[in-house]
């Protein structure tokens, strides 16, 4: 017996937002040059700010470039949108964990419901208490369609990428628990 839990990364075990939206900063300059002609150290701290609010919708890394590029053009209206390597090694930098690599599922690996499957397939995991911590609400309900992963116990960190809108639905979904950063640390000791 005993629990296996699954958890979502970025959002979850990690903030990348800050990062994130410096890099993606940077690449819509890279993408989109005559777009940034008109946008100063001010307007790109601004970006960064905005980025924290807009974070929740972004699913994959790439649409952070996308939510970079809508912020440009809401306030230059004239002009008129990780690997399971680097996630292995900022836990190692940032919180001194180390979780064998075998363990570490990334963008490679297919989406997470196929994931989660895998893992409960796996003849060491027969019999354990199955809980899948994510921070993205529509993952969640991903999972909650397939009557295959009936087994996990869910939970929507409240801490991570998601809306106070997200978080009363959540509350309404009797198969997700909202679940407290301080109530998650416990869990995991
Ligand atoms: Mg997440």
């Amino acid at each position: 017996m005993g629990d296996l839990y699954a958890l979502d990364f970025d959002g979850v075990l990690c903030d990348s937002c800050g990062e994130s939206s410096i890099s993606a900063v940077k690449a819509a300059k890279v993408r989109w040059p005559a777009l940034f002609d008109g946008v100063d150290s001010v307007l790109e701290d601004w970006i960064v700010d905005q980025m924290h609010i807009v974070r929740p919708v972004v699913e994959t890394g790439y649409e952070n470039l996308l939510l970079v590029r809508l912020l440009v053009e809401s306030r230059l209206p004239s002009i008129r949108k990780s690997s399971s390597r680097f996630a292995d090694a900022l836990l190692r930098e940032l919180a001194g964990v180390t979780i064998p690599p075998e363990r570490i599922y990334g963008l490679g690996t297919g989406p997470k419901v196929k994931v989660l499957k895998q893992l409960q397939l796996r003849p060491e995991h027969q019999g354990m208490k199955l809980h899948f911590v994510e921070d993205r609400l529509a993952t969640l309900k991903n999972v909650i369609k397939e009557p295959e992963l009936d087994g996990w116990n869910l939970y929507l960190g409240d801490w991570g990428y998601n809306t106070q809108k997200e978080r009363e639905e959540a509350a309404n979904i009797s198969r997700i628990q909202l679940l407290q950063l301080s109530d998650f640390s416990k869990k995991l000791k």
